[in-house]
């Protein structure tokens, strides 16, 4: 007899199924793209055990009819239309019929949902896949999706996941991306018993400020080229770089759009970009669970993305270079947006423009500028006017000048933050004076 067997089928799901859901944040995002398919205006999460002992999703969308309760855990069941190509699609999150099956293959699953058109609500209780009960109950409309003992059937997958505090806050990223593409719902979400998240309908820039506590609103800006548009807020002096990238609504990875991300705003920054660009330029084959994208244009997204940032970085020339040591003096033209307001301990250049107030490191601000001239690290920061050097509002302009053309780097080259500044909105209210 040969070596090679062959593994009974309900093996095989079950080992599918441990595929499309490998940890509970897995099941958090199909239940929640589920509950936004279905139109739902608010969804609420819940959580026992890091998502191991209870998930549990409510929404108010229009609900399963009581005849498509026992169909919805099949292989296959959708009622989305579309095909493998729709992935990128701005119509719906789901497209193969395959998340209830496999979070009903292994768990305990309960589904509770009244549609719209009808009185009575339905439910829906299954084990490992097996349906083991379905009544007639009162619920308002919407569905409620409870996940019990996720992998009480798979032990290995179990012993796979990480630590609790790790698999919660996987769920929470999971939330907040959705959160963040779909501002005008309202999310709330309780681990532990204790509420992590609770969401009203917004903006989306309202929505940013609300889940990561900003003190002011981030900066904005869109963009449009032939192959699509896009926009981002984004936040510097954020306390690490966080960038959410969201292609047609669906929250995706792009590994050289975070690099180029981070290379543009640095190391402090929160963005969050929204990419709206025809399904049929992306390449759908590279991640299972179409977390990690690839275009089939990259450098024409990354010249979009590129857009958004308005000014070019512009190439020195021998004038430039001639000019590069800040004992030449700088001609400075009328034009500067900043108003200076001076120097702290000959450290720090103060100044103004719209509505902030600007702390720049006068070391690094003139760091990045030879840095761009030599493009030569050690050479530029050894050569770099130094803490310590009392400089004239001439000098001080020439620098903040040199910086915009520069693209407002938000970084030196060693990643450091260039400034920081402060909306003068936040000093009114400290003051309690209307701005
Ligand atoms: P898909 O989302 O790809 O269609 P799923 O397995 O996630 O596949 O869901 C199967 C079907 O169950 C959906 O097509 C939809 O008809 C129904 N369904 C699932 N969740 C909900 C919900 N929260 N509200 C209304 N219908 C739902
Ligand atoms: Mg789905």
């Amino acid at each position: 007899m040969g070596e090679v067997r062959i593994l009974p089928p309900e093996v095989r799901s079950l080992i599918a199924a441990g595929e499309v859901v490998e940890r509970p944040a897995n099941v958090v995002k199909e239940l929640v793209e589920n509950a936004l398919d279905a139109e739902a205006r608010k969804i609420e999460i819940e959580t026992l055990g890091a998502g191991k002992k209870l998930i549990k999703v409510r929404d108010n969308g229009r609900g399963i009819l009581k005849e498509d309760l026992p169909k919805v855990i099949e292989e296959g069941a959708t009622s989305k239309i579309g095909g493998v190509e729709d992935l990128y699609s701005i119509g719906s999150y789901g497209f193969r019929g395959e998340a209830l099956h496999s979070i009903a293959k292994v768990s305990k699953l309960t589904i509770r949902s009244r549609h719209f058109s009808e009185g009575r609500g339905g439910e829906l209780y299954a084990v490992g896949g097996e349906v083991k009960r379905i009544s007639e109950i009162a619920h308002p409309v919407g569905t409620t999706v409870s996940v019990e003992e996720l992998f009480f059937n798979l032990p290995a997958r179990l012993k796979f996941l990480k630590s609790n505090r790790t698999e919660r806050k996987a769920i929470t990223e999971t939330v907040v991306a959705y959160a963040l593409a779909k501002p005008d719902v309202a999310f709330y979400l309780e681990q532990e018993g204790k509420v992590v998240l609770d969401l009203k309908p917004a903006v989306r820039d309202e929505r940013i400020v609300e889940i990561f506590n900003l003190d002011y609103t981030p900066d904005h800006s869109v963009a449009e080229t032939d192959i699509g548009s896009a926009e981002i807020f984004y936040y510097s002096n954020y306390r690490s770089n966080k960038f959410f990238v969201f292609l047609n609504g669906r929250p995706i990875y792009n590994k050289e759009i975070q690099t180029y991300l981070r290379n543009k705003l640095g190391y402090r920054t929160l963005a969050v970009l929204f990419l709206e660009i025809p399904p049929y330029l992306v390449d759908v084959n590279v991640h299972p669970r179409k977390e990690e994208v690839k275009f089939l244009r990259e450098r024409k997204v990354l010249e979009l993305i590129g857009n958004l940032f308005g000014k070019k970085q512009r190439t020195p020339s021998a004038v430039d270079i001639l000019k590069s040591s800040l004992k030449v003096e700088y001609e400075t033209e009328p034009s500067l947006e900043f108003e200076i307001l001076g120097q702290i301990e000959e450290t720090l250049i103060v100044a103004y423009r719209k509505g902030f107030v600007y702390f720049f490191d006068q070391h690094l601000l003139d760091e990045v500028a030879k840095f761009d001239l030599h493009g030569d690290e050690t050479k530029a920061c050894k050569s770099s006017l130094k803490a310590g050097q009392k400089l004239s509002k001439e000098e001080m302009e020439a620098l903040l000048k040199r910086w915009e053309e520069l693209g407002e780097p938000r970084t030196c080259p060693h990643g450091r933050p260039l400034y920081y500044k402060l909306p003068v909105e936040e000093i009114f209210k400290k003051l309690d004076r209307r701005w």
